[in-house]
C-alpha cells in the first residue's frame, strides 16, 4: 500500500491527513491499518517515531467517526492506555489533529491533578478516553467510568507500563473489558511478560514488528566523550553553546542530577526546561511547552519522564550520564533524528560509567565512535543506583534477539527485555514468541469459542462488515 487513499478512510479523516501532508503510510501504518479497519486485533512491536500513534488512532477514529453515536455518560467506546501523562496528552493531541473534522469527544484521564474536571467530562459523555492506568482505576472504582460498552481497547507502550509496575492495574482494567471488543497492543520490546499479557488480551492478532532491532538509529550521529565526573558541566556548556546545537535534550540518571545540571546551565546564562517525575504535572507541561515552542533550547530530562515524548527538530541529545539500562540509551538518542531529520547524540562517560558503556555497546552491536581528543578514564565500579551492579557478562551479543514476529515474515529479531528488577543480563534468546496465528480468521469467523476472564469471545464487526455511512465533511 503506497498511499493513504488506498485505505479508504472516511473523508473527514482523509481531509485531516491531507492537511497534515501525510501521503504515505509508515510501515507500521501500512501493515496494521488495513487489518485494524477489519476489526482484527493488532500486536505491534514498534517504538515512538514509527508512526504508531496514527496506526491505532486512524482505525479507532474511522470506526467511531463513521457513524457517530451520542457519547454516553461514563461509558466510552474507545480507550487508549498510556504509561505516562505526557504520552497520554500527546496521544490526545494526535486524536485531535486526525479527528479534527469529526464530532467525537475525547477525554484525558491522568493522575497528579484534581480529578473534578475529568469526572465532569466523563459525566458529560466521551467517545474516547485516553488514560494512565492509576487514575482510570480510581474513577472506575468511584463509578465515574464504566467500560462495559467499550468497543476498541488500545494499550500503548506496554513494556513501559510493566517497567513502571502497572501490571496489576492493567489486569484489573482488562478484567472489566467486554469480550466483544477489538484490542490493539503496542510495545517497543517483547519480553516474555509482555507476550504473556498480549496473549491474555488479544484474539488471533495480526502481529507486526517494525522495530526489527531496538538499535535502529540510522539518522543519528553518535559520539562518545570520555571524561572525569568533574569535567561534565564545562563540557556540556561548551556543547550547548555550539552554533549547530539548536535544541538539545540533556539526559541525567537522577532527578537530583537533572536539577543540578539545569541550575548550572541557568547560572551560565543558558535557560533550561526540566522534566522529571518529581515535578508537578503542570510544571512538566510548562517545561515541555517552553521547549516545544523554542522558548528554551535546552531540556534536561530523566528517562521515565522523557520516554515516548515526540518533539520535532531536536538536533542534539546529550547523555550527561550514561543510563544504567542499556536500552534506555537507544530510547534516549531516538529523541533526535526523527522523521527523517539527522541528529547528533553525544554521550559523556566517566570511569564509573564504563560498565554501562560496555553494556550499551553490546546491545547496539557497535562501538560508539570516540571523540579523538578524549582519553579513556580509569575504571571505577559504578555507583549503585539502587541495588548495586548487575552480574557478569551474559550473552547480550548484538545478534538478533528473540522478538515477536509476524508469522511467516522474515523480519529481524525484536530483542526481548528483561524486567527492570532482573539481575540477569540475559537478552534475546529465550524471548522468542509468537502471537497466536497472525493470519488466522482474517476473512471469516469472528466468534471465538473459548475465552473468559477478559478474553475476547467474539470481535466487533470490522469496517467492511458494517453498513457504514461515509460522511462527507
Ligand atoms: P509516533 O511514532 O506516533 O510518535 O509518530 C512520529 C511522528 O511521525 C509524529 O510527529 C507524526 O506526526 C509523524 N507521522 C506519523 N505518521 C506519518 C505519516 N504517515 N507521514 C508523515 N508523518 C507521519
Amino acid at each position: 500500500m503506497k498511499t493513504f487513499s488506498e485505505l479508504k478512510l472516511i473523508e473527514p479523516i482523509e481531509q485531516s491527513l491531507r492537511e497534515q501532508n501525510y501521503e504515505t503510510p509508515t510501515p507500521i501504518q501500512a501493515q496494521t491499518i488495513p487489518f485494524a479497519l477489519e476489526g482484527k486485533d493488532i500486536l505491534g512491536c514498534a517504538q515512538t517515531g514509527t508512526g504508531k500513534t496514527a496506526a491505532f488512532s486512524l482505525p479507532l477514529l474511522d470506526y467511531l467517526g463513521g457513524e457517530t453515536v451520542k457519547a454516553k455518560r461514563g461509558k466510552p467506546q474507545g480507550l487508549i492506555l498510556a504509561p505516562t501523562r505526557e504520552l497520554a496528552i500527546q496521544i490526545a493531541d494526535s486524536l485531535k489533529v486526525y479527528g479534527k473534522h469529526l464530532k467525537l469527544k475525547t477525554t484525558l484521564i491522568f493522575g497528579g491533578v484534581n480529578q473534578n474536571n475529568q469526572v465532569r467530562e466523563m459525566n458529560r459523555g466521551a467517545h474516547i478516553v485516553v488514560a494512565t492506568p492509576g487514575r482510570l482505576i480510581d474513577l472506575m472504582n468511584q463509578g465515574h467510568v464504566n467500560l462495559s460498552e467499550l468497543e476498541i481497547f488500545i494499550l500503548d507502550e506496554a513494556d513501559r507500563m510493566l517497567d513502571m509496575g502497572f501490571l496489576p492495574d492493567l489486569k484489573r482494567i482488562i478484567r472489566e473489558l467486554p469480550n466483544n471488543r477489538q484490542s490493539m497492543f503496542f510495545s517497543a520490546t517483547m519480553a516474555p511478560k509482555i507476550v504473556e499479557l498480549a496473549n491474555e488480551l488479544l484474539y488471533e492478532p495480526i502481529s507486526v514488528n517494525v522495530a526489527p532491532k531496538e538499535t535502529t538509529v540510522k539518522n543519528i550521529k553518535q559520539e562518545l566523550m570520555y571524561c572525569d565526573r568533574g569535567d561534565k558541566p564545562g563540557m556540556l556548556l561548551e556543547i550547548v553553546e555550539r552554533d549547530e546545537v539548536e535544541s538539545v535534550i540533556v539526559f541525567t540518571r537522577t532527578k537530583r542530577g537533572a536539577n543540578v545540571v539545569a541550575r548550572r546551565l541557568e547560572q551560565a546564562g543558558v535557560g533550561a526546561a526540566i522534566i522529571h517525575g518529581g515535578k508537578s504535572q503542570n510544571a512538566r507541561q510548562r517545561a515541555l511547552a517552553a521547549f516545544r515552542k523554542g522558548q528554551v533550547r535546552v531540556m534536561v530530562a530523566t528517562d521515565v519522564a522523557a520516554r515516548g515524548i515526540d518533539i520535532d527538530n531536536v538536533t542534539h541529545v546529550v547523555n550527561y550520564d550514561l543510563p544504567n539500562e542499556a536500552e534506555a540509551y537507544v530510547h534516549r538518542i531516538g529523541r533526535t533524528g526523527r522523521a527523517g531529520a539527522t541528529g547528533t547524540a553525544i554521550s559523556f562517560c566517566a570511569g564509573d560509567e564504563l560498565d554501562y558503556l560496555w553494556d550499551i555497546e553490546k546491545l547496539i552491536g557497535n562501538e560508539i565512535p570516540r571523540d579523538p581528543d578524549s582519553v579513556e578514564p580509569e575504571y571505577m565500579p559504578p555507583k549503585k543506583p539502587g541495588g548495586g551492579r548487575r552480574g557478569g557478562g551474559g550473552n547480550r551479543g548484538g545478534g538478533g534477539g528473540g522478538g515477536m514476529r509476524r508469522q511467516g515474515s522474515g523480519g529481524g529479531g525484536g530483542g526481548s527485555k528483561n524486567s527492570r528488577s532482573s539481575s540477569s543480563k540475559r537478552r534475546g534468546g529465550s524471548g522468542s514468541a509468537k502471537a497466536s496465528g497472525s493470519g488466522g480468521g482474517r476473512s471469516g469467523a469472528r466468534t471465538k469459542t473459548t475465552g473468559g476472564g477478559g478474553k475476547p469471545k467474539s470481535k466487533r464487526p470490522g469496517k467492511n462488515a458494517r453498513n457504514r455511512v461515509k460522511s462527507a465533511s
